[in-house]
């Protein structure tokens, strides 16, 4: 009898494994059935934006965390699909840094081409996921939003692909029910324009204070004041951005500094991070996870060690991503056909587990850790026919964006790479980043 499998989630690494089975059909295999569901009404995941918060049309959560004027926050040369070129959807090569919904596009072109849209339930939520032990396989139940229907089907493998940059941390301080402005989390963000000619705190020190941060600075906020818990991020900020140490209360119109300092400001952004936040799996089959290069309990970082049935995508901290799920995905589509075989023995799955922990531990900076995930990518894809492709090409692109950064941070957009899947080098972009004031895919493209 034919396989089933289920995929939860049609953002990228949804997006992924139902091209992962296409190119294996494409190519002769009998391949399982598929069914992907999505609980928004259309793909991209996180990259499918809209302007709502907090829940949705049907009560649901919203999913996206992404904001206007979002650029790629790091070279699309390191995330290129090795099967599906920049050049070959936008027929040239484009500048390095595209707003999301140029990455959009782009990742719908490839899934357009492979047609895969018809094995996708739209606006269907997974609310629950529960293992028969007795049978062998899983029993899904799904809500249909759209006709308010729930129903149970049962699949042979599941592959979660829910992604874990959507429900966030929000940490509590002092004061924050008496602050007068705005206290929102980074999820939450949609419009710099919103803050202009505002004073603005953020915390957090990674990627959300500063792309949020550098949004609010060249949209017109008055001043940007970051706080960090561990260390600074770093950077040559401009004179109206300030690092300092950790909150430790506001009251209505100030915050207060562990360094003693304290700064008027008129809204507060918590770029606290997100949780791994799995709802509809009970203890059994439920990933528990630090947002880490080597996560807890996956085999090969992608088959759960208690039960190799289900696989998670994309659980990862991530440097790499569209290319790394590929890989994920290629490696889980083989598994589940047979093609690799997932040892029997528990302890062989949980050593693995042990040793890409130890490996990413023995790293000491953000250059090891590319390498660390690099090396991953490369190991997945030698054990597929997934078009191998230069990672360490891609590394390459990496460590001159750091650097890049590094030099400053307000124009590392304006840095062009070489592309590793053509080998063509991308133009410098028509506008520098921070006079770009439009993130339209139409301005993006134009010459
Ligand atoms: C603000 C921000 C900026 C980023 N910028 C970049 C960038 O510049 N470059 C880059 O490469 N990466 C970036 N990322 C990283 C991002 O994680 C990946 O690019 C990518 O979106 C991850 O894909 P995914 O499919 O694993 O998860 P997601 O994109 O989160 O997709 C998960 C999908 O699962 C669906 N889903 C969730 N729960 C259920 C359920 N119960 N039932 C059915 N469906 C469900 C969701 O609706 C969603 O469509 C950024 C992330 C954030 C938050």
């Amino acid at each position: 009898m034919t396989k089933r499998v289920a995929i939860i989630g049609a953002g990228p690494s949804g997006l992924a494994q139902l091209r992962a089975f296409q190119s294996a059909k494409a190519k002769g295999a009998d391949i399982p059935e598929i069914v992907c569901f999505e609980k928004q009404s259309n793909w991209g995941g996180l990259w499918n934006y809209t302007w709502r918060t907090g829940l949705d049309e049907h009560g649901e959560p919203v999913h996206c965390s992404m904001y206007r004027y979002l650029w790629s926050n790091g070279p699309k040369e390191g995330l290129e699909f090795a099967d599906y070129s920049f050049e070959e959807h936008f027929g040239k090569q484009i500048a390095s840094y595209p707003p999301r919904a140029v990455l959009f596009d782009y990742i719908e072109g490839r899934v357009k081409k492979a047609g895969v849209r018809d094995l996708i339930r739209f606006s269907t939520t997974i609310r629950m996921v529960t293992y028969n032990e007795d049978r062998g396989n899983f029993t899904i139940t799904a809500h249909d939003l759209k006709n308010d229907r729930m129903y149970s089907e049962d699949f042979d493998n599941v592959i979660v692909a829910s992604g874990h940059f959507s429900v966030p941390n929000v940490p509590e301080y002092p004061g924050f029910d008496r602050f007068n402005g705005r206290v929102l989390h980074a999820h939450d963000f949609r419009d710099a324009r919103e803050f202009a000619g505002k004073d603005l705190l953020l915390l957090g020190a990674s990627y959300s204070a500063e792309d949020i941060g550098s949004q609010c600075w060249k949209y017109g906020a008055k001043s940007i004041t970051t706080c960090y818990r561990s260390a600074p991020m770093g950077f040559k900020w401009p004179d109206n951005w300030q690092e300092v140490q950790q909150l430790v209360r506001v009251d209505e119109n100030t915050a207060y500094f562990a360094d003693g300092s304290s700064k008027k400001v008129d809204a507060i952004i918590l770029c606290t991070g997100y949780k791994h936040h799995f709802p509809f799996l009970p203890d059994d089959l439920r990933l528990k996870t630090k947002n880490r290069l080597a996560t807890a309990d996956l085999y090969k970082g992608v088959a759960y060690v208690h039960n190799p049935k289900i696989f998670f995508l994309g659980m990862q901290d991530q440097w790499f991503t569209f290319n790394m799920f590929d890989a994920q995905a290629w490696w889980v589509r083989d598994a589940i056909m047979g093609r690799l075989s997932i040892p029997a023995d528990k302890a062989v799955l949980e050593k693995d587990v042990v040793d890409r922990v130890a490996a990413e531990d023995a790293g000491a900076d953000a250059h090891d850790a590319i390498h660390y995930q690099g090396e991953y990518v490369k190991e997945l894809i030698a054990e597929t026919d997934y078009p191998s492709f230069d990672v360490d090409g891609a590394c390459e692109a990496f460590f001159e964006w750091k650097d890049h950064k590094k030099a400053n941070i307000m124009t590392f957009r304006d840095n062009a790479y070489r592309s590793v899947i053509t080998g063509t080098m991308a133009p410098v972009h028509h506008t520098p980043w921070k006079d770009a004031l439009e993130d339209t895919m139409e301005s993006y493209l134009k010459n």
